[in-house]
């Protein structure tokens, strides 16, 4: 039986692939924001109706490095223990405290009602995860951080195409950031967007993510390079006339897995009232780690590789001091993400499902 991964990278048709190259074979022009990077920035805007238009990046890792720095955050940052490590290692790069504040153990984002407790005099922003997709509680994260005048970060790297209240989540914070990586749902290969209404805010991370240039002599102030190149673009361009199709397609296997697995034994995150869900990830929550680690060693066998999505909880991570974080840490080791992808088979579903609920 061939290999199943918790995700396979969807790739468009390569004569399309191709067509968007053969431009760059007549430009000749690879990277600086040509053509093909512009015109993708406008038509995700469209495609995801943003109310601001994204600017891309290089990767959804320094998407979130830019936007701390320009905001020069520094001392205490709060964030979510349950996320990809590159929530939390950003913030230790640019020397700020990440300060964790557990999650709610059915909606696995940051608990709001427990932001407040975790203010203080050094705490400068608030930099939290739509986890899976899933949408925080924004409007109280507004809230708390217009009374403590706090910055509000959202990494929304698993939200490409998810609404809330109508919305797309990258409308919330005053910065929304996410990853084009491979294995997410909309990719470049690698990549990233930051989204962001304030306009001065956004000219000043223009100039960040390109060494700080103004013109080819002139320098707005300190920079780095973060640019998205043509090459990237070019695979987002030629794969952004099929996202519909693969939200439709993940949605029927997870629709499927829905009705498969056995309720009795898992359970799922809950999502927020008012998600328009985007099928990015199909997590499930086991009683405990031990029968997790049975059904993941079942699976395994049958050649089926789920990944254990976010284990570790980020408290634990080497280079932070001990913060308890009791319900992060124990979804950590009961959560697992089920292979789901555009073209995984009716049958393997049912032959996850059999073994998760055996
Ligand atoms: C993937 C991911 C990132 C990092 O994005 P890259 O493009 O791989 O740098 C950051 N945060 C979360 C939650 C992610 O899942």
């Amino acid at each position: 039986m061939k290999r199943i991964n918790v995700t396979e990278t969807f790739l468009p048709p390569k004569e399309e692939y191709q067509a968007v190259l053969d431009q760059l074979w007549k430009s000749k022009w690879l990277t600086n924001r040509g053509e093909i990077i512009l015109n993708l920035e406008s038509a995700v805007q469209d495609y995801l109706k943003s109310s601001a238009k994204p600017l891309f990046v290089s990767n959804g890792t320094v998407a979130i490095q830019i936007p701390m720095k320009v905001l020069e955050l520094k001392g205490e940052i709060i964030t979510t223990p349950f996320s990809y490590v590159a929530t939390t290692s950003t913030i230790v790069w640019e020397n700020c405290t990440p300060v964790f504040v557990d999650i709610d153990p059915e909606y696995l984002s940051i608990d709001e009602a427990k932001i407040e407790a975790a203010i203080t005099d050094k705490t400068t922003a608030i930099l939290a995860v739509h986890v899976f997709g899933n949408p925080c509680a924004v409007e109280k994260i507004d809230e708390i951080a217009k009374k403590h005048n706090l910055r509000v970060i959202y990494d929304a790297a698993h939200c490409f195409g998810a609404e809330y209240e109508g919305q797309s989540l990258f409308n919330f914070g005053d910065i929304s950031t996410t990853s084009f990586h491979a294995t997410k749902l909309f990719h470049t290969g690698e990549g990233g967007a930051i989204f962001c209404n304030d306009q001065n805010l956004k000219e000043t991370i223009y100039y960040h993510h390109n060494f700080g240039h103004d013109g080819p002599e002139a320098f707005h102030g300190l920079g780095i390079n973060a640019k998205m190149s043509e090459l990237n673009a070019a695979m987002g361009t030629a794969l952004l006339p099929y996202m519909d199709y693969v939200i439709e397609e993940r949605k029927k296997i997870s629709e499927l897995y829905d009705t498969l697995i056995n309720w009795k034994l898992v359970r799922k995150q809950k999502l927020r009232e008012g998600t328009t869900y985007n099928y990015a990830y199909y997590p499930i929550i086991f009683e405990s780690e031990k029968t997790l680690l049975t059904a993941q060693q079942k699976l395994n066998e049958q050649n089926v590789f789920p990944r254990r999505y976010f284990y570790p909880s980020l408290n634990q991570l080497p280079y932070i001091d001990t913060q308890k974080m009791p319900v992060s840490e124990e979804i950590s080791r009961c959560i697992l993400c089920l292979p789901l992808f555009v073209g995984l088979k009716e049958d393997d579903i049912e032959l996850i499902a059999k073994i998760v609920n055996e």
